[in-house]
This record gives structure tokens, C-alpha cells and sequence, in this order.
């Protein structure tokens, strides 16, 4: 409490003049993600220095018993900080959930490793959509809220399309590169202030679906099919899961990471639960109505158009949020909550057996919600052969690696060679 009112300020008329640094998770969205706050008038870098210096960093001036995902992200600050030489142009942007769980609070740890390390004079903006920072410069309007609305739907489609066909495309890195050109496309359209409307994603939508439709494949071997779940930052952040997309194919799987919108989704859906079963507002549990209404519109223009395709398209969130009841209840709601599970559950009903579930340490909810209900999910589905995979600072990558190889030789025994391969 001590530094309510004491931290460094990130004011309006620093938009122009100091670059916000934003941690890395998902590529292709954060990449969409940094056009379309440029395009509003931020100048923002999105951060990608890896290697042991952060892990390093973030032991260092976060106490060890602190979530691993908190460690990584202010230890990447840190490291990236170490190397710049306009630190007194930078601002620091950190997410909060305003949830009952730990990530309300990661502001306020990185506030107290900054000024730790020397960088205390650097101020700190929250993305929040709970008003946890109210003097926050930067403001979250209804034109924001589009333009990112736009980037997530455009980095779901491009996520999902790209893990479908990756592993099956006859030119290398062609999956990859086909996303890549779409994103400079978008960036480019975002920068004209294009591409967000209701009627352009609609068009662009199509287009991208139609591109990886015609992209080269080959479906002569059936592969493995590994679904990724987990905390959302070891889910999605290749610093905070060792790369494991890549290794997973690397090993000759397809593998399936679950979008961005139903984590989004997810957290709206929590409003309303919270009213009804908590009595908590009414006001914010309509408000999130409304956000999930405009959110159900786009994700409708990503399946239909994806269903125009050989792909099979993704399943609608509100069936996905349904698969959870039985196992676990939708009031259970810190960290990850009834998402994992109903994701769990839904891989396993598209053909996504084999499941890695990312565990960060020091993350009690995930454990309950993740490893908790395995038991669970095997007995409505035997055939479900899932392995949970921890992350933390002292856990070396050859015993993940080991354990997943593992998961993977018994997803290989089952595979029957004479299945014709459906994208
Ligand atoms: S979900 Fe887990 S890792 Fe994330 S803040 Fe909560 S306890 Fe920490």
C-alpha cells in the first residue's frame, strides 16, 4: 500500500514520447496486437530477449515462492531494461485480471523489483478491465477495445489455421511464412485505420481461411494429435514453455492450442456467473453480455468461413464452456478455472487425445482445475492420455522433454496407420 501514491506516472502527454514495452506470448497476436496500438497512438515494442538472463533477472528481485509466470515476465523486463539505453523513454505495460488471483497483484511485485534493481524511476501501465489503476494514461475506449477485438479475432484464425496445416505442408516453414505475410497485411491496414470493421473481418476472414485451404499439404501419415492446455501464460509463451510447440512437431505431432477468445470469453462469462451465484454486479455482469454478444458475432464469421474449407473449424465457445459441467462447476473461477477443464474435455471430444497441460509453480488454481480433474476426464474418457508438465525455474528441459516423449510413444501405439488424415 505504501506506494499508492508514489510510483511513477504514465501521463497522456507520454504517448508520444515513450515507448511501451509489452511482454511476449502469443506471436502472431501480439504482433496484431502492437499495429493496432500504434495505430491509436501509442508507441509500443513488444519484448522477445529469452535465454537464462531473464530466469536470472526474475530470481533475482522476485521472491522464489512467487508464480513462475510472474518471475519470467518481470525478469524479461528486467533483462530487456539491462540493455537499453533510452530508459528514460520507457514505460512498462502488465496485465491484471482483477480477479481473486495472483496476477491482480504482479504490478505491484514488478513496481518493487524495479525499485530494487535501480529502474524505480520507470513507470508502469496496467491493462485492466476492472479499473484496478484509474490514473493509468492509458485509456481503454470503446475504439481501443475494436481495434485489439479485431487483432485477437485475426490471431485466432491465423493461430488456428496455421497449427491445423503446419504439420502437414509440403514446402517447410510455408504455414509459418503464409501467417506471417497476412500479418503484414493487417499491420499494414490497421495503419490506415482498415481492417477492423464488422464487414473487413468478414472479408479478410474468408480470404485467410481460403489461402490456407490452398496451401500445399500432404496427408499421406497420420500424426498424433496433441491439444496444449494450461495456465495462459506457460499455454501460450514459448519462454515460459520451452518452445514446446515446436517440439511437439518437431516429434512429428499436429498439435491444437486452444484461441485466445476462449480465455476472453472465459473472464466475461466469470461476470455473470458472479452475479448469479455471488449477487456481485449487475451493471458489469450486463455490461459483459454485451461484450460477449459482439465477441459470438466474430467468432461465427471464423467458423462459417472456416467451414467453407477443407478444415474443420473450431467449436463454438458455448459449447466448449458447457463440457465442463459435471466435472467441474462454473463457480470455480481463479486462474484458469472451468476453462481448463472444458477445454480438456473439448479436445478430447475433436480427436485431440493426448493433452499436455502446462503447470506453472507456484500455481494452486491450475492445479485444482488441471491436474485435479484428470482423473476425472480419463473416467468419462479412456481414451484420453494426458500428462501435465511443470514449469518452473530449477525444472530442466530434458525432463520435460522425457515426460512428453513419453505421453507421445503412447499416443503413437494408438494410432491406426489406415486412418485417412481430416484436417
Ligand atoms: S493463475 Fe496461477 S500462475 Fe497465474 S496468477 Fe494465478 S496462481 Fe499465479
Amino acid at each position: 500500500m505504501e506506494e499508492q501514491n508514489d510510483y511513477p506516472k504514465f501521463t497522456p502527454s507520454m504517448r508520444k514520447t515513450h515507448t511501451i514495452l509489452i511482454p511476449s506470448m502469443l506471436e502472431f497476436h501480439m504482433a496484431l496486437f502492437e499495429a493496432s496500438l500504434i495505430q491509436s497512438g501509442y508507441k509500443v515494442e513488444i519484448m522477445h530477449n529469452e535465454g537464462p538472463a531473464v530466469v536470472e533477472e526474475g530470481l533475482k528481485y522476485v521472491h522464489n515462492d512467487t508464480c513462475y509466470p510472474a518471475l519470467l515476465v518481470i525478469g524479461q523486463f528486467i533483462d530487456n531494461l539491462n540493455h537499453r539505453t533510452d530508459l528514460d523513454k520507457v514505460v512498462l505495460l502488465i496485465t491484471q485480471t482483477g480477479g481473486g488471483c495472483r496476477a491482480s497483484n504482479y504490478i505491484h511485485l514488478l513496481r518493487k523489483a524495479l525499485k530494487k534493481a535501480g529502474y524505480g524511476y520507470i513507470p508502469v501501465v496496467s491493462l485492466n478491465a476492472s479499473n484496478l489503476e484509474k490514473d493509468s494514461g492509458l485509456k481503454i475506449t470503446f475504439p481501443l477495445i475494436k481495434k485489439v477485438a479485431a487483432a485477437m479475432t485475426y490471431g485466432d484464425v491465423l493461430m488456428y489455421l496455421y497449427n491445423k496445416t503446419r504439420s502437414y505442408e509440403t514446402v517447410k516453414g510455408s504455414a509459418k511464412q503464409l501467417a506471417l505475410d497476412w500479418i503484414k497485411k493487417l499491420s499494414d491496414l490497421f495503419a490506415e485505420n482498415k481492417g477492423t470493421s464488422y464487414r473487413s473481418l468478414k472479408k479478410y476472414i474468408k480470404q485467410i481461411a481460403l489461402s490456407y485451404d490452398a496451401l500445399s499439404v500432404d496427408l499421406s501419415h497420420t500424426k498424433p494429435k496433441v491439444g496444449i492446455v494450461g495456465e495462459i501464460y506457460v499455454k501460450y509463451a514459448s519462454l515460459g514453455n520451452n518452445h514446446l510447440e515446436e517440439f511437439l512437431v518437431s516429434q512429428g505431432a499436429e498439435i491444437m492450442v486452444p484461441g485466445l477468445y476462449g480465455f476472453i470469453l472465459y473472464c466475461l462469462y466469470n461476470s455473470i456467473y458472479d452475479y448469479q451465484f455471488y449477487k456481485s454486479s449487475k451493471i458489469k455482469a450486463i455490461g459483459c453480455k454485451f461484450l460477449i454478444h459482439y465477441l459470438r458475432k466474430r467468432e461465427k464469421l471464423m467458423i462459417q468461413s472456416i467451414s467453407k474449407t477443407k478444415i474443420t473449424p473450431m467449436k463454438y465457445f458455448s459449447h466448449t464452456k458447457d463440457l465442463s459441467e459435471g466435472v467441474l462447476s462454473h463457480g470455480t473461477k481463479m486462474g484458469e478455472g472451468w476453462l481448463l477443464t472444458a477445454e480438456m474435455m473439448e479436445l478430447v471430444e475433436i480427436g485431440y487425445n493426448n493433452i499436455v497441460c502446462a503447470q506453472p509453480f507456484g500455481c494452486l488454481p491450475n492445479h485444482v482445475c488441471g491436474k485435479g480433474v484428470m482423473k476425472k476426464i480419463k473416467s468419462i474418457h479412456p481414451n484420453a492420455n494426458i500428462v501435465a508438465i511443470d514449469y518452473d525455474p530449477s525444472a530442466t528441459k530434458v525432463n520435460q522433454e522425457n515426460r512428453i516423449k513419453l505421453m507421445l510413444s503412447i499416443a503413437k501405439e494408438k494410432i491406426n496407420e489406415d486412418d485417412p488424415v481430416k484436417l
